[in-house]
C-alpha cells in the first residue's frame, strides 16, 4: 500500500447560511449552521487514505471538543495518528465561514493549535517523513516546520508535494525541496510574486528559483503540468454538475499524491487529480465530497 505522510493542518470549519452578510454591530438571523472538519492537511490526508493510500498525519489539534471530534473523525478514515498532538492550553484551528444568498463567503481562520507546530514536532515523526514514499505539505502551519519538513523528504530521496496553499512567498530555500509544486491561478501568481496575469512569466520565475515539477491546477478548465524539464500538459477538467467546490484541490492533491506513490507516470497523476477534483465539486462540503478509490477508478473507466 503506498505511505503518504502529510504534515498539515486540521481545522474544524464552522459554517453559517445567512440571508447577507451581517454588518458591524449588527445582529441578523441565519438560516443553517453545519460544523464540519476540515483544514487543508486533514483534507489532503483523507482524500489521499480514501484513495487506497497508508496515510500518516503529522498536526496538532487543540484541547476541546472540536480537536476530540475531529481525532476521532481521522481515525475512524484509518489514518495514522501517531503524530497527532493534543496541545494543552490551546484551542483547535477553526474557520469561521458565512455563506449568502449570492453564494459568496466571508472566512475566518484561528488557526489555534496548528501554529504551535514546531520544528521540534518535524524531528519527532521524522521517521514518518523519511520512510512514506510521498510526503505533501501545505502552508496553514509555520513555514519553518513546513521547510524542515521538506528537507528531511528531499534528504531521504522521497516525492515532496508542495500545495503552496494559502498563497504566499515562500522562502528560497524552499522551493528547490520540492518535487511537485501545485498551486491554482491566484497561488501560482502570488507564490512567483511576478506581478501581472501571464502563466508562462510565473511559471518561468518559480523554475529558475529551483521548483521542480509544477502543477498548475485551473477549476472548471482542468490542470496543466509543467515538468522538470519545462515540458507542458494540459489536461481539460471532466464535465460535472457543480455543487460545491469546496476541498477540489485538496482531493486533486491527494489524487496526485497516491499515483505519485504508486510510481504511476505524472501526466496519469494528473489525470487522477483531475478524476478526483471533478468527483469533489458534485458533492457539498470538505471531507464528505472526497472521493473514494472504488468512485474514482469507476468514474475515471466510464470517462476514459
Ligand atoms: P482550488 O480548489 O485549490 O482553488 P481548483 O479550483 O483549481 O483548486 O480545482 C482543483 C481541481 O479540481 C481542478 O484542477 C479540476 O481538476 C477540479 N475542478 C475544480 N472545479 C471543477 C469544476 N467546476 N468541474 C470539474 N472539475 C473541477
Amino acid at each position: 500500500m503506498a505511505r503518504i505522510t502529510v504534515v498539515g493542518s486540521i481545522n474544524m470549519d464552522l459554517v453559517v447560511r445567512a440571508p447577507r452578510f451581517a454588518q458591524p454591530g449588527e445582529t441578523i438571523a441565519g438560516d443553517t449552521f453545519f460544523a464540519v472538519s476540515g483544514g487543508k492537511g486533514a483534507n489532503q490526508a483523507v482524500a489521499a487514505q480514501r484513495l487506497g493510500g497508508q496515510v500518516t498525519l503529522v498536526g496538532a489539534v487543540g484541547e476541546d471538543g472540536f480537536g476530540t471530534s475531529m481525532a476521532q473523525g481521522l481515525a475512524d478514515e484509518g489514518i495514522d495518528l501517531h503524530h497527532l498532538d493534543v496541545r494543552g492550553g490551546h484551542v483547535s484551528g477553526v474557520a469561521l465561514i458565512t455563506v449568502n444568498d449570492q453564494g459568496e463567503n466571508t472566512i475566518i481562520v484561528v488557526s489555534g493549535a496548528n501554529a504551535t507546530l514546531t520544528t521540534d514536532d518535524v524531528h519527532t515523526a521524522r521517521e514518518a517523513i523519511v520512510s512514506a514514499e510521498v510526503l505533501v505539505l501545505q502552508l496553514e502551519i509555520p513555514l519553518d516546520v513546513v521547510q524542515l519538513a521538506a528537507a528531511l523528504g528531499h534528504d531521504a530521496g522521497r516525492i515532496v508535494v508542495l500545495n503552496a496553499a494559502p498563497a504566499m512567498l515562500l522562502p528560497a530555500a524552499l522551493l528547490p525541496l520540492v518535487d511537485y509544486l501545485v498551486v491554482n491561478e491566484t497561488e501560482l501568481f502570488a507564490v512567483a510574486g511576478t506581478g501581472g496575469r501571464d502563466h508562462a512569466t510565473a511559471v518561468g520565475a518559480l523554475r529558475a528559483r529551483g521548483a521542480g515539477a509544477i502543477v498548475v491546477t485551473l477549476g472548471s478548465a482542468g490542470a496543466r503540468l509543467i515538468d522538470r524539464d519545462g515540458h507542458v500538459t494540459f489536461l481539460p477538467a471532466y464535465t460535472v454538475d457543480v455543487v460545491d467546490t469546496t476541498a477540489a484541490g485538496d482531493a486533486f492533491v491527494g489524487a496526485l499524491a497516491i499515483a505519485l506513490a504508486e510510481g504511476l507516470p505524472p501526466v496519469e497523476a494528473l489525470r487522477r487529480g483531475n478524476g478526483a477534483g471533478a468527483l469533489a465539486v458534485t458533492l457539498a462540503g470538505a471531507q464528505p465530497s472526497l472521493p473514494s478509490r472504488q468512485q474514482l477508478d469507476a468514474w475515471l473507466h466510464a470517462h476514459a
